[in-house]
């Protein structure tokens, strides 16, 4: 390990220092796979949450697995907040460390003890560490921890912010791993069935976190072509893991999964892009499925017969007559413009803060051909200044984004809560994504009253309410400090070190 750390700046700041750190501790390996499998581009560091969450996430909605975090307290906090504001309902452990246990490498063997104590088959299929930024950069080596104790499998990953752009690809980081393990284990010999019923009929196995809906929805699309919906990835259970893997096809239906899909095509299992959203959409997401799962044409043509003329009637049922602009870091964010286009939106701009894959191509194409702009790896400040650009009738964005268009008077909405909180596949899908930006829409007058009703309360520096006049303008004294620090020449190195 080495002791020449970079104590601060994490997320904000120092990314090349980091890196360098992680390559000199040995990290080179890990750095150049995680690079390789989450391209940075134009935007390369955490404008949401820590990425580490994404994995965080994962391990915590599995039953019989444990999580702990491996970090500076800080980025434990938040990441431990973040997960109870979203209902993690479990214990998040975490090993502390201090400079002296860092450089020393007892933070190491801290790890290994607490990884021993938590290890009871009685309690856990698997035991998950993650590495954050510092003990990644200082090289912790969890590749050195046992593969298992007494049958509970131990999964180190290291999940720096610096190495794993977003939160969406952090989650591929764990699955993958998980996968990889599993398969494995599946290839020695028998493995455990899933707790529920399996459903013996060829097996399409969906990738990405969906709104619980979606995998009924997309069962009962599938069932006249004589197949049925396997355990999704990533997985609730660690025995799903196996059923995931022994399935005819998998979709990709969010494109970013990586590793994972690396994981099945090791396996022998071909991959689909895209999803079946809109008539479009789906007809040409089941003839890929049916060809992929070996499907007669005769079957393939009754799925579309039963499904397609439900999604029209969805469609047809809430026109949407609107300029909309798209952006999220949820990986959805294409198959939400198609749906939208399908529907009578005029969808020009589609920023997603994911990267450009092989699983979204056919999406991508789509909507340049119907005249949206596709950008992979979106900032902010891209769907920021496609939003001012376009002035959308409505706006789905993250929330600096919708906060932005609230102070433009123009209609915006959560594309987390709100969007990804829907079902997006087949009819419902249509009739729900459909329905809310209708009802978005028809409102836009009353943004435009806020916008007047707030006029005299100012902005920016000169915001308030209430003050005996306007607050004086700090403004210079800020863009000094700036022009200052951007001077430096090491300025690239986090504050404080
Ligand atoms: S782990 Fe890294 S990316 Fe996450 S909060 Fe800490 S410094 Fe930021």
């Amino acid at each position: 390990m080495d002791g020449d750390l970079p104590a601060a700046g994490g997320c904000h700041g120092g990314r090349e220092t980091l890196l360098a750190a992680a390559e000199a501790a040995g990290k080179s390996e890990t750095m150049a796979r995680l690079l390789a499998d989450y391209p940075r581009g134009p935007h390369d560091q955490p404008q949401s949450m820590c990425p580490a969450f994404g994995s965080l996430r994962v391990g915590l909605r599995m039953r019989r697995v444990a999580t702990i975090l491996s970090g500076s307290a800080c980025c434990v906090y938040g990441l431990t907040f973040t997960s109870h504001f979203y209902g993690a309902r479990r214990s998040v452990g975490y090993v502390p460390f201090n400079s002296e246990s860092l450089v020393r490498g007892q933070l190491y063997e801290d790890i290994r003890n607490a990884v021993i104590e938590t290890a009871k088959p009685e309690l856990y299929d698997a035991v998950v560490v993650i590495n954050l930024c510092v003990p990644t950069a200082s090289g912790v080596p969890l590749d050195l921890l046992p593969k298992q104790i007494d049958g509970v499998r131990v999964i180190g990953i290291d999940v720096p912010g610096f190495g794993v752009p977003t939160h969406a690809e952090a989650k591929d980081v764990l699955a993958g791993a998980m996968l990889r393990c599993a398969r494995g284990e599946a290839e020695q010999g028998p493995v455990q069935r899933p707790r529920q019923a399996i459903d013996e009929r060829p097996r399409v196995t969906l990738v990405g976190e969906l709104f619980p809906a979606d995998p009924v929805g997309v069962g009962a699309l599938l069932a006249p072509m004589g197949l049925s919906v396997a355990p999704q990835l990533p997985a609730r259970e660690w025995r799903d893991l196996y059923a995931a893997l022994d399935c005819a096809v998998v979709a990709a239906v969010h494109p970013f999964y990586v590793a994972s899909l690396r994981e099945f095509a090791a396996a022998g299992r071909p991959v689909v892009g895209s999803g079946p959203v809109g008539v479009e959409g789906t007809a040409l997401w089941l003839e890929a499925i049916g060809a992929a799962a070996g499907v007669s044409p005769g079957a393939i043509a009754a799925a579309k017969a039963q499904a397609l003329p439900a999604i029209r009637a969805a469609l047809d049922a809430y026109p949407i007559d609107a300029r909309v602009t798209v952006s999220g870091y949820e990986g959805s964010e294409l198959l939400v413009a198609r749906l939208l286009i399908e529907a009578g939106a005029e969808v020009p701009y589609v920023g997603t803060a994911l990267p450009r894959t092989t699983w979204s191509e056919p999406d991508r194409e789509w909507l340049v051909a119907h005249g949206a702009h596709v950008q992979y790896r979106a900032s902010l400040e891209d769907d920021m200044a496609a939003m001012r650009a376009v002035r959308p009738d409505l706006a789905l964005g993250t929330t600096p984004l919708v906060q932005q268009a609230k102070e433009l008077g123009i209609p915006a909405i959560y594309f987390t809560n709100m969007v990804s909180a829907r079902p997006l596949f087949g009819a419902a899908g249509a009739a729900a994504l459909a329905g809310i930006v209708a009802a978005q829409t028809r409102g836009r007058h009353r943004f435009a009253e806020m916008v007047d009703f707030f006029e005299t309360v100012g902005t920016g520096d000169a915001a308030g309410s209430g003050w005996s006049g306007v607050p004086a303008d700090r403004s210079a004294a800020r863009e000094r400090y700036r022009r200052s620090r951007a001077a430096r020449p090491d300025s690239d190195k986090p504050v404080g070190v």
